[in-house]
């Protein structure tokens, strides 16, 4: 249907006869004679239609509308002095049409195409259309690239592509699960993968030494910027590895795929941060690390302090830490709020923040009557604070203190407009995670990876001691900017092992011979050491992209609800198909338990 894309004719194809298929991206009438810029993928290039030179085809040429499919076959010319278009890869050249094939007429459409719509809801509706966009186009197109290069970089390094089941068996990933119903064995549901974290396990024992996938994951959770109910993970695992051959690996693969989507060269080597200095220095697991304002321990500054809430909260074990937004002492009332409503929501069990803040040579605090001279001074030099400054405190435990100033750091950087226009990757491991969690609700120990991952080789005997708290994990992940784009784990490869982490998880006996049989099973078999990780491929896409939200380097993305508004579903089980399956597999069940 065409000899050329829309992007590809230069001066050096001048006088050849040309075939262009492909939508009207605009028409314009000058006194007669219609000139359309015709769009591929690709790109664009002016056609236009002279009555002088071709009165029936230029007279067709008034129809036409955005958006209508055509085909137009004519001569590739020179354009006239003065109206090149530098801008446009094919804009010093015109074709000069001498037929046009109208293929499908369009109607005109809900939005316009070259203009950012700011109603989401309208732009998912039209999905197909939204996608016509010339950015959405891009995301698209470097998402292809950035996967089909990770594919290719596995591929050299002796990866094996394979599949695993879709229709599985619950994950313990942390997330609900998405349920399906067998609709030929009543009452048994399949849940869709959280991860292929056991399949690809498996794969070791089967003695494949190298996997990947570009594996769908599902995970039933409420959804946010960077959170879709599916999403695609580069998901990889190797034999006979430890952290640093999987840490060397994925630098390489993350180099390979930035380059293809973006021409740069990445660090070959990422610095590592562990997962301790991380929390303590950042208040975060992924932290973003263009900016600095870094949380400071202030025991020093108050070891000999009378104030009381300080002083019960240093005997009794916790700390006293500040940040300091520097030049942000005229942060207005709103932001204030706002900073304050976040530490709440992060823990802070009163209402407002405590601050100083230095304005036009004043000290502006509750706070700083309270303080005793020496306090001042060590404050000051400690916070290096300044004019112009303000810094936020917070007391408690190591880990709430570290939880509430990691957030308000975000959130002032955020409000003073520290990463606006910000070209800059900063690549980071954090290492030595910690084992276990403990679940302060219902007081049980959790996975903080998951229960495959590796006990530190030196806090074995903290596991058998069952200090649990202190135990950490051979587990790391990779953040860029603030953003977790993956983590992973040198796993567990031994039976006994296993079983003593499920136990330390509270997964009776009876429960890991229905759950994890099959894992503990293959591991009395000759399972071989291995790990691996997983990468969030969405949010590398996003980040490749320069976009706020994965929905935007998705085809087909679910809103904030879950929904997909073009296809509309989820659907109501109306279908009479659906509902026969509902009613098979979970009704059939009761009527045979009555029976
Ligand atoms: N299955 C893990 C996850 O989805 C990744 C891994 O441990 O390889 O986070």
């Amino acid at each position: 249907m065409r000899s050329h894309h829309c992007s590809e004719l230069r001066e050096s194809d001048l006088g050849q006869e040309v075939k262009l298929i492909g939508w009207v991206n605009s028409a314009r009438d000058h006194g007669g004679v219609i000139f359309i810029d015709l769009r591929d993928r690709e790109g664009l290039t002016q056609c236009v239609f002279r009555p002088e030179e071709n009165p029936e085809i230029a007279h067709l040429s008034h129809t036409l509308r955005e958006e209508d499919v055509v085909q137009v076959t004519g001569i590739v010319a020179k354009r006239l002095e003065g109206s090149e278009n530098e801008k446009m890869a094919t804009g010093s050249i015109e074709i000069v049409a001498r037929e046009l094939r109208i293929i499908n007429k369009a109607d005109v459409l809900p939005f316009q195409l070259d203009k950012e719509l700011s109603n989401e809801d309208i732009r998912m509706k039209y999905r197909y259309l939204d996608l016509r966009r010339p950015r959405m186009s891009k995301n698209i197109r470097q998402r292809s690239l950035i996967t089909f290069a990770a594919r290719r970089f596995l591929d050299e390094s002796g990866f094996f592509e394979i599949e695993t089941p879709i229709l599985s068996n619950p994950t313990p990933e942390g997330a609900r699960d998405f349920l399906v119903p067998s609709r030929l064995n009543p009452g048994k549901f399949y849940a869709l993968p959280q991860a292929p974290q056991q399949y690809k396990q498996l794969l070791m024992v089967a003695g494949i030494e190298k996997y990947y996938q570009i594996a769908r994951c599902f995970r039933d959770e409420d959804l946010r910027a960077d959170r879709q109910p599916e999403f695609t993970q580069i998901d990889l695992e190797a034999s006979f590895v430890g952290q640093e051959d999987i840490i060397k690996l994925v630098q390489g693969l993350l180099g390979a795929m930035f380059k293809a989507g973006l021409g740069v060269e990445l660090p070959q080597e990422f610095p590592r941060m562990t997962y301790r200095e991380a929390m303590d220095v950042y208040g975060s697991d992924k932290p973003d690390t263009r900016f600095e304002m870094r949380i400071t321990d202030l025991e020093d500054a108050f070891g000999a302090t009378e104030f009381k809430i300080f002083r019960s909260i240093l005997d009794g074990g916790g700390v006293v830490r500040a940040i300091n937004a520097k030049g942000f002492a005229g942060i207005t009332a709103g932001q204030m709020n706002r900073l304050n409503e976040i530490a709440v929501q992060a823990g802070l069990p009163v209402k407002n923040l405590a601050f100083i803040k230095l304005e036009n040579g004043e000290y502006k605090s509750p706070l700083w009557k309270i303080f005793t001279d020496d306090e001042k001074a060590n404050v000051t030099s400690k916070m290096d604070l300044a004019e112009g400054d303000i810094v936020f405190f917070a007391a408690g435990s190591r880990e709430s203190v570290s939880t509430i100033l990691g957030r308000v750091r975000s959130e002032c950087a955020v409000m003073m407009g520290l990463l606006k226009d910000s070209t800059v990757f900063n690549f980071l491991w954090v290492v030595d995670f910690p084992l276990l969690a403990h679940d302060e609700e219902n007081g049980d120990w959790v996975a903080v990876h998951h229960p495959f991952t590796r006990p530190h080789p030196e806090d074995l005997e903290l596991l058998e001691k069952g200090d649990f708290a202190k135990v950490r994990a051979v587990a790391y992940d990779v953040v860029l900017n603030g953003y977790e784009l993956g983590g992973g784990s040198i796993r567990i490869h031994e039976k006994d092992l296993q079983a003593k982490m499920f136990e330390v998880l509270g997964v009776t006996a009876e429960e890991q011979q229905i759950k994890f049989a099959h894992i503990l099973d293959a591991f009395r078999f000759g399972a071989p050491p291995h790990g691996g990780l997983a990468l969030g491929l969405d949010r590398i896409a996003m980040l490749v992209a320069g976009e706020d939200s994965i929905r935007e380097v998705i085809a087909f993305p679910k809103n904030n609800k879950g929904a997909d508004l073009m296809a509309q579903s989820p659907c109501e089980i109306g279908m009479k198909e659906l509902r026969e399956v509902y009613i098979q597999s979970t009704h059939k069940k009761k009527v045979e338990e009555k029976a």
